[in-house]
């Protein structure tokens, strides 16, 4: 019999990790801090690929819903067509406000992944505590304090060079 050789292990692409994805968040802050706006990035992770992210973004459309979360999650809506984003993850640089964590909740988000805390407007693990509420029907599981030293020193400089 010839030596046939081994076919090399099929060798799956490296997932980028966790923190990968909130390194892409960030990045997406730091660039709505270059625009002037508060510096809040998100990212929508799917079968370990980002398909959509997004950057705070109110005063550039001047639209009030026009944060991280909301406009990553409506891309992430219009690259799978759907209105459900099933098995999506969503990395974002602050504990989302309560219009994010209802739409969250409207999207199916799968597991959310924040960074900083948000004891005054944040509506997750502060505040409404919107998931456990009886008006929530839809949870994530909730991952919270990821980078969060980069995301509160982004926050903490934005406010500050502002003054
Ligand atoms: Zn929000």
């Amino acid at each position: 019999m010839p030596d046939v050789p081994e076919p090399p292990p099929a060798s799956p692409p490296a997932l980028p990790s966790v923190s990968g994805f909130m390194d892409q968040a960030l990045a997406e802050a730091r660039a709505a801090a270059r625009n002037g706006e508060v510096p809040v990035g998100a990212v929508i992770v799917k079968a370990g690929k980002v398909i959509s992210t997004g950057a705070n973004r109110t005063l550039t459309d001047r639209d009030p819903t026009a944060h991280a979360e909301i406009v990553a999650i409506r891309a992430a809506a219009r690259v799978l067509a759907s209105e459900r984003l099933i098995d999506c993850d969503l990395y974002v640089t602050l504990e989302p406000c309560a219009m994010c964590a209802g739409a969250l909740s409207h999207a199916r988000i799968r597991r959310l992944y924040y960074a900083a805390p948000d004891p005054k407007g944040g509506a997750v693990d502060n505040g409404p505590r919107f998931f456990a509420s009886p008006a929530c029907h839809h949870a994530p599981e909730v991952y919270g304090g990821i980078a969060e030293g980069d995301a509160a020193r982004l926050l903490v400089e934005f406010f500050r060079d502002r003054r």
